[in-house]
């Protein structure tokens, strides 16, 4: 037993058996990230995907996640270029709708002073986008919103798109939602007929006063994850790494940037909470090599995000 043990131990494989062992290696891991990475960039974007297989990618070990998200992110895009959105609240505070996260609804006493809607000129001005976040999964969403359905949101992103305006739509992690709803929303937005031009990826903001004050802030590597798993399924959409950016350090969001993303919220503050310091976002820029990316409508260098009944107020007046 012993010599027998020994001798094997002695005897070399052939070459030939070694390159076939390594060359077979990577097919019988390969991820679906892998699998689904290698499609987006042979074939383009798919609208016709199932949720186990969103599921799937999403899944995938982290690191080869964030790999194949890179390798999409490459494929697809100038890698260095990220796009620096700003956002521009045409009204401030006093919402009727109950979004648990916000502290502009009138519902939470989050001591935030309503301010006067925007006329409408200068919302027009500003207005090139629009927006309607999913929020999260069509199954999760009434635990987060009672006063308006999923229906609705997904009614207003056919308008927006129906009236030639490119749509941002996206989510909002961290709100006690399960992974599974994390990815039935990328399923509602990869199966939209056409993608949405921007996905932001927002990690809650617990506000004091909000019913989700309490929530577990998010981790790094569960915006990762769906960063790339979006960055996998929408290969042409601007990946926004958007709200929640301010508690990520800089290594945080330069993995952030190389599983996919493409775009962020700069200036001090997004509609009513801190975002990251300008003057520390241009150092990032540098540190990285990132390049800021031209705004891809119009002459504006502001994008007009607004939520989404701000845009219909807009749309209506
Ligand atoms: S609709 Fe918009 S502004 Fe109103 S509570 Fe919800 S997120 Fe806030």
């Amino acid at each position: 037993m012993l010599l027998a043990r020994g001798l094997r131990s002695r005897v070399r494989p052939p070459l030939w058996a070694a390159a076939a062992a390594f060359s077979s290696a990577p097919a019988a891991s390969a991820s679906a990230a892998a699998a689904e990475a290698e499609r987006a960039i042979r074939d383009g974007p798919r609208n016709d995907w199932s949720r186990p297989e969103i599921q799937s990618v999403y899944d995938s070990p982290l690191l080869d996640l964030l790999f194949h998200g890179a390798q999409v992110h490459r494929s697809v895009h100038k890698f260095r270029e990220v796009q620096q959105c700003t956002l521009l609240s045409i009204k401030t505070g006093g919402c009727s709708e109950d979004c648990s996260y916000c502290p502009q609804s009138s519902r939470y006493n989050t001591g935030l002073k309503a301010q006067k809607l925007m006329n409408k000129d200068a919302v027009l001005e500003a207005a090139k986008k629009g927006y309607g976040n999913g929020d999260t999964s069509r199954e999760y969403y009434p635990n987060i919103i009672t006063t308006r359905s999923y229906d609705d949101r997904l009614q207003t992103l056919q308008h927006v798109r129906e009236a030639g305006i490119s749509i941002c739509s996206g989510g909002i992690i961290g709100l006690g939602e399960a992974e599974e709803d994390r990815v039935g929303l990328l399923h509602t937005l990869a199966t939209l007929p056409t993608h949405p031009e921007s996905v932001p990826i927002n990690a809650l903001v617990a506000v004091k006063g909000t019913p989700l004050e309490d929530q577990k802030p998010v981790e790094i590597w569960e915006m990762i994850r769906m960063i790339a798993t979006a960055r996998i399924v929408m290969p042409k959409a601007m990946v926004r790494l958007s709200a929640g950016r301010v508690r990520f350090s800089m290594p945080e969001q330069a993995l952030c940037f190389l599983a996919g993303a493409n775009s962020i919220f700069a200036g001090e503050k997004l509609l009513t909470t801190a975002n990251n310091d300008f003057d520390a976002d241009q150092m990032m820029f540098k540190i990285l090599g990132l390049i800021p990316k031209a705004p891809s409508f119009g002459d504006e260098e502001v994008a007009a995000l607004a939520t989404t009944e701000q845009c219909e107020q807009a749309a209506s007046m």
